[in-house]
């Protein structure tokens, strides 16, 4: 494949779409809102003993809880056909192999996912066409003007311990708190670092200041300097470092969160799925510092423990003085 080909097709109006399936879906019971209190509170971190400038934010925010959706197996399986009424865009991809559909029970509005045609297990790492219809979306929404004050990102939960619920391979889109209260580990990690396939010889960005193991790479800004299996390249070269962690740790399973924007990827390697035997469970968004608390308890808790010792219990410690040698995993 060529430079040219790195992104699918997708419909021209696919922003207008999203605000009008989702007024329409909404009005009509066809999903439930359970996001009411989503991004209320904004806690700021100052980790301990750390020289690093890095403020950390964290949005813990809570939901109404009208519905909560129940996990899904592959007989019983949400995705396997979805809503007429939720579907967004019915055929999309390289090889139209995704459909495009709203969250049944989204945290902020318009909320969507894409999910693959056929069933494919939510424990198989991004493929590349999957990483570039993942892309393909992002940079469609951060291209289009009505969408100039939102700020999209995706996120992957694959894996046993990952807070995913359901088996059919999906990755979800959202919005994030407003630009001018919020700004993601990530995105700061990828603000002040350079952009470069990581190697052998150059680590992927890391920051000292965070307790849990997380390894970014910067996306360069133009399109023309990225080739279509680049994706892949990023990708791949955060997942051997998480594999790594996981292998380190002897975990018994394979779990991670991966969060992306089009200015960058972040993969989290993860041990648990739930807090210390309770029921509070983090997936993706809590990586980007937003953290569901979905009952008065949570909330209390996240605010007791620290949504830091919270983050690092969940996954493993920060890597940031490890060298990787290559291939380790
Ligand atoms: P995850 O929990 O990461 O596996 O994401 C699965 C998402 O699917 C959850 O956020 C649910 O809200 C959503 N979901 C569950 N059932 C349905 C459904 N019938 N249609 C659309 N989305 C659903």
């Amino acid at each position: 494949m060529t430079k040219d080909t790195i992104l699918c097709s997708i419909p021209e109006d696919f922003s207008d779409r999203l605000t009008e399936k989702y007024e329409f879906a909404l009005k009509n019971d066809f999903l439930i809102f359970n996001g009411t209190g989503a991004y209320e509170e904004i806690v700021h971190q100052k980790i301990d003993g750390s020289n690093n400038p890095l403020d950390i934010e964290y949005t813990v925010y809570t939901a109404k809880e009208v519905a909560r959706p129940a996990n899904g197996t592959k007989e019983n399986n949400p995705f396997a056909n979805p809503e007429p009424e939720l579907t967004i865009v019915d055929r999309f991809g390289l090889d139209n192999e995704f459909k495009i559909v709203f969250n049944k029970f989204p945290l902020v509005p318009r909320h969507f996912m894409m999910v693959t045609h056929e069933f494919k297990p939510q424990q198989t790492p991004l493929a590349n066409n999957e990483l570039i219809g993942i892309y393909t979306i992002l940079s469609k929404l951060k291209s289009t003007e009505s969408e100039a004050k939102h700020d999209w990102f995706a996120f992957y939960n694959c894996g046993p311990q990952s807070g995913a619920s359901q088996p059919h391979k999906h990755a979800q889109f959202m919005t994030l708190p407003p630009r001018d209260k919020y700004t993601p580990f990530a995105s700061y990690i990828a603000e002040h670092g350079e952009a470069f396939i990581p190697d052998d010889k150059r680590e992927p960005l890391q920051n000292a200041a965070l307790p849990f193991a997380h390894f970014v790479a910067k996306l360069p800004k133009s399109l023309d300097s990225m080739d279509s299996d680049d994706l892949s390249m990023y990708f791949g070269s955060l997942l051997t470092r998480g594999l790594t962690v996981l292998k380190q740790y002897d975990a018994d399973h394979v779990s991670y969160n991966v969060l992306m924007t089009t200015d960058y990827m972040m993969l989290v390697p993860r041990s648990h799925s739930k807090y210390n035997g309770t029921g509070f469970g983090v997936n993706s968004c809590g990586y980007a510092g937003l953290i569901l608390c979905r009952e008065k308890e949570y909330l209390d808790l996240c605010k007791n423990v620290g949504p830091d010792s919270i983050l690092k219990e969940l996954g493993f410690p920060n890597e940031v003085h490890e060298q990787s040698e290559e291939f380790k995993y």
